[in-house]
């Protein structure tokens, strides 16, 4: 099964809240600093978020990332090209 990379820049987050709306299993708003957390992701070093999903669970994510108005959230393949 393929695998994809959800890249997450929380620090633009604006917390409109869409991702949240259309991929509640992925996405929560966090009301202490309105901004979205990515359940199960990791910090790397750039400060960024990540986390690896299944090609069942791409779909979903894809419509979360399409639909941010600042563009945060981006989804790679298995080869790192940028696949939403
Ligand atoms: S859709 Fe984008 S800006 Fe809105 S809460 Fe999610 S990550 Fe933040």
């Amino acid at each position: 099964m393929a695998k994809y990379k959800i890249v997450y820049d929380r620090e633009g987050c604006i917390g409109v809240g869409s991702c949240a709306l259309l991929a509640l299993k992925f996405w929560k708003m966090t009301p202490e600093n309105d901004k979205a957390d990515l359940f199960g992701a990791t910090r790397r070093k750039d400060g960024k978020w990540e986390l690896v999903i299944d090609e069942n669970d791409f779909f979903v994510n894809t419509e979360a990332a399409r639909n941010c108005p600042v563009n945060v959230i981006k989804i790679y393949d298995e080869s790192g090209k940028e696949v939403c």
